[in-house]
């Protein structure tokens, strides 16, 4: 009859980046073929995951009774492999969105990269990282087809057909099960991969823990075993791994994890990890997935937020409590007690494990800090709670460490001389760029360790960090430092301008200069520069304020104040030159010199070239027959 048939397959094209991505997996990554069982089996244990949470939440589902299972079946002669589950299924929107699309902006932003020749290119990391998942089937075989039934009892059978060129098909079908059916041919050259025995080696080696029965033809293959419910001893490395890259989709195993059986006033299991490398920079670390919660082994939620600080966003793993009720909601979990409680838990045994790592292997801290160090400073300006502790896990590079190295404020303090009163600072761009900066010359003279900040973020956590042991943390840059030590007495000090002289060189300097400085002081702390410019009692921090300019164009800081060094032999000859013509050109031009030359080392002079000209002039006199 006319309406039983069926439409015919609709044909849909792939977007133009996903053509490039099947590309790419098609031809480039061929490091694990085998990953492919791993990804089909992570995303039928999602789906069975889903329609479970229906059916704990009273939604009706279409074959209620049907085992929660996943099934794979071997075709050796024609090697075929088919997978199916009874999970969620797909709709047609399901087909069209979640597996025409790549997943997220990520993926193209890194497949640019591949293009551009930048990233080097792992098979394994773009199919983990980049929720290419589905599409690593791929690389075993030159056409899919998913046969679907979504878990809504009024939903139809659906097939999808790709052969992963360019474009797929969709039409209706009979199917009868609730789930969905993937199934294929294997290349040529994996087709050995289509033997009971390696897919049973291959589902052990990666799906061990994957908490529904997987079959292999009439056998059950996994442990099925809550990983996180078991005794600590009876897990081995090589689970916790694999579990960890499962949760994690990382393809790295975990730096370390805390496996936590909690009882009392709340009963909760944790398997929680940290990851050995920080999510690449174009991660928006609040869009990576953290904790998942489950209920009574039932998984709920995929990240939830209020199970840890946002400065321990960065740890992976499950949370399984019976405290909840299974239907929980979203905003339950973020109003009850006991999130708050296990929370609460997992930050102090997190920071915890962190501070053992300070003292029982400090080079794993310092790998660590360098990794994930950002989240913990980010946590400093918007946390109140265990301010103490991040603050002392907290590591700076300084003037005495060598590049690489942290020193912590605990450790700065105790190596301080007695007459050090304050902890100091210095911002810039980068280790060389700070380690340049004439405002330094004091500190190193005198021996005085000073914080090198190099991360814009440090700069925040430094000020939201008014002082440490009772010690106040100050840049060097600004005017009203206290410092202890006079510069030592060596010749060149002896021979600093004094009295009169030296009044008038500094007056002179501020006419030449006028409303472009706020005022012209003699400098303390210069010892080889001839002069620098530092910030008034009440003006931003430098960093501070280049951000501030590359936030608000308009933006204009506070004037500064030029030290200048008495004790440097071109102030000296210039105060003989003012005593002897007030007028002089030449000292006119060496004022502004020095003056654009401040502001050059700060990268703050805008236009050079009255600068290079000057120099161009002085060079001229200077090699005058
Ligand atoms: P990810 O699992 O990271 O989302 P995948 O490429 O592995 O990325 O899968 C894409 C999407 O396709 C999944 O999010 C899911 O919506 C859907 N999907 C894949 N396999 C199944 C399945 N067996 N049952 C239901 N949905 C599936
Ligand atoms: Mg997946």
């Amino acid at each position: 009859m006319e309406e039983d048939r069926k439409p015919a397959a609709q044909e849909f094209e792939y977007k133009a980046e996903m053509k490039q991505l099947l590309h790419l997996i098609v031809h480039s990554l061929y490091t694990h073929p085998e990953v492919f069982m791993r990804e089909l089996i992570s995303n039928a244990s999602d789906a069975l995951n889903k329609v479970r949470f229906m059916q704990v939440t009273n939604t009706p589902v279409h074959q209620p009774d049907a085992e929660l299972r996943i099934s794979i079946d071997i075709n050796e002669e024609k090697h075929r492999i088919v997978v199916e589950d009874s999970g969620v299924g797909m709709t047609r929107d399901d087909l069209i969105e979640r597996i025409g699309t790549v997943a997220s902006s990520g993926t193209l932003e890194f497949l640019r990269g591949v293009k551009e020749g930048e990233q080097k290119l792992d098979g394994s990391q773009l199919i983990g990282q980049f929720g290419v998942g589905f599409y690593s089937v791929f690389m075993v075989t030159d056409e899919v087809t998913i046969e679907t039934r979504h878990a809504d009892p009024d939903a139809k059978g659906l097939r999808w057909k790709s052969r992963g060129e360019g474009t797929f098909t969709i039409e209706e079908i009979e199917k009868k099960d609730r789930g969905t059916r993937i199934y294929f041919n294997l290349k040529e050259d994996v087709k050995d991969l289509a033997s009971d025995w390696h897919i049973k080696e291959i589902i052990k080696k990666y799906s061990n823990f994957v908490d529904f029965p997987i079959y292999v033809g009439k056998d059950k293959v996994n442990s099925v075993t809550a990983l996180w419910q078991r005794k600590k001893e009876e897990i081995s490395k090589e689970e916790l791994d694999e579990f960890y890259k499962f949760v994690a989709n990382d393809f790295r195993e975990p730096m370390d994890h805390l496996h936590l059986h909690i009882e009392g006033r709340v009963n909760f299991s944790a398997l929680i990890f940290v990851p050995s490398e920080a999510p690449m920079g174009y991660f928006d670390p609040r869009e990576e997935k953290s904790l998942h919660l489950y209920v009574n082994r039932v998984f709920i939620q995929d990240d939830c937020k209020e199970l840890v600080p946002e400065y321990l966003r960065f740890i992976k793993g499950v949370v399984d409590t019976e405290d909840l009720p299974l239907n929980v909601s979203r905003e339950v979990t973020q109003s009850s007690p006991v999130t708050a409680k296990m929370r609460e838990i997992i930050t102090n045994r997190m920071l915890g494990m962190l501070e053992d790592w300070t003292k029982s292997d400090p080079d794993r801290y310092t790998d660590f800090f360098r990794k994930f160090g950002n989240y913990l400073k980010l946590g400093l300006t918007t946390e109140f709670s265990n301010r103490e502790r991040l603050t002392e896990l907290l590591r700076f590079e300084t003037s005495k460490t060598e590049p690489g190295k942290y020193t912590s404020l605990k450790e700065y303090v105790s190596a301080m001389d007695e007459d050090q009163k304050e902890i100091y600072y210095l911002t810039g761009e980068s280790r060389s760029v700070v380690e340049k900066n004439p405002n330094l010359e004091y500190f190193r003279k005198n021996n005085i360790e000073v914080l090198f900040l190099t991360d814009p973020v440090d700069l925040f956590t430094v000020t939201s960090l008014p002082d440490f042991d009772g010690k106040s943390i100050v840049s060097i840059e600004k005017a009203d430092i206290d410092i202890v030590k006079d510069a030592k007495k060596d010749e060149k000090e002896e021979e600093a301008l004094k009295g009169r002289e030296a009044k008038d060189i500094l007056a002179r300097f501020k006419e030449i200069l006028g409303d472009r400085v706020e005022d012209v002081v003699e400098s303390k702390r210069l010892v080889d520069s001839v002069a620098t410019l530092v910030v008034g009692k009440e003006g931003l921090d430098p960093q501070m304020e280049r951000m501030m300019k590359m936030m608000d164009k308009n933006y204009s800081g506070a004037k500064k104040l030029l030290e200048v060094n008495l004790g440097h032999p071109l102030v000296r000859n210039l105060a003989r030159i003012n005593a002897a013509n007030h007028e002089d050109p030449t000292l006119h031009e060496a004022v502004e010199q020095i003056y654009e030359g401040a502001l050059l080392i700060e990268d703050n002079l805008e236009n050079p070239m009255d600068f290079v000209r000057r120099t161009m002039e002085f060079m001229q006199q200077a090699t005058r027959e």
